[in-house]
């Protein structure tokens, strides 16, 4: 049996949301990132916010990224960023889900991803078995088998029927992993030679 192995990077396309008791709403609301940094130098002291605006009424809420932090412990080129809203700095503060669940409380998550496939080895005509390699680039709710049934053009009751086939192997969380949302590290390997379709998805895993 020959294997099609693909690395798969999963990303949140999507910001996550902070979930917000808006005082102008008079609501629970989602607040979006402006992408903008607001920095406030005072002396020697500066503040730096990632700025939130309600979607509701554009109220503003400020995410913490420094706080009252001596200016010479900061770099000139990281300040420069900051100040200049680094739109690669915006995106590494606004999806670390976990820091902004700290500060906000609770969060919003989008289960929008976008997939970038690399073939490691083994051709999709030439193979009867798909191994993949997962790599998640922050967090999101969407589902193993939501991913997978959209990503190889496959049913989740077909991803379900292959589980039961033992055609299917995920580690190291198992079958279990499947009805839990994608993990970084997981590896899952289909084993598609009695499958008819079995080009057509080995394509679809690297397209
Ligand atoms: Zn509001």
């Amino acid at each position: 049996m020959s294997t099609l192995r693909v690395h798969w990077t999963i990303a949140p396309a999507i910001a996550p949301r902070p979930l917000i008791n808006c005082n102008r709403c008079g609501d629970i609301k989602p607040y979006r990132c402006s992408k903008k940094f607001r920095v406030n130098a005072n002396g020697k002291r500066i503040d730096v916010w990632l700025i939130y605006r309600c979607v509701g009424c554009d109220n503003s809420w400020n995410f913490t990224i420094l706080e009252r932090r001596n200016r010479h412990d900061i770099e000139p080129a990281r300040l420069a960023a900051l100040e200049n809203n680094d739109p690669a700095l915006v995106r590494r503060f606004a999806f670390d889900a976990a820091s902004l669940c700290n500060r906000a409380g609770r969060v919003e998550d989008s289960p929008d991803v976008t997939v970038r496939k690399d073939l490691l080895d083994g051709e999709p005509g030439h193979a009867d078995a798909l191994a993949l390699e997962l790599r998640l680039d922050g967090t999101t709710p969407l589902r193993l088998d939501r991913l997978l049934a959209g990503e190889l053009g496959l049913s989740r009751s077909r991803l379900q029927a292959l589980d039961d086939r033992r055609r299917l192997t995920i580690e190291p969380d198992g079958a279990k992993a499947l009805r839990k949302p994608v993990r970084d590290g997981l590896a899952v390997r289909i084993d598609l030679a009695k499958e008819a379709d079995c080009r057509a998805i080995l394509s679809a895993a690297c397209r």
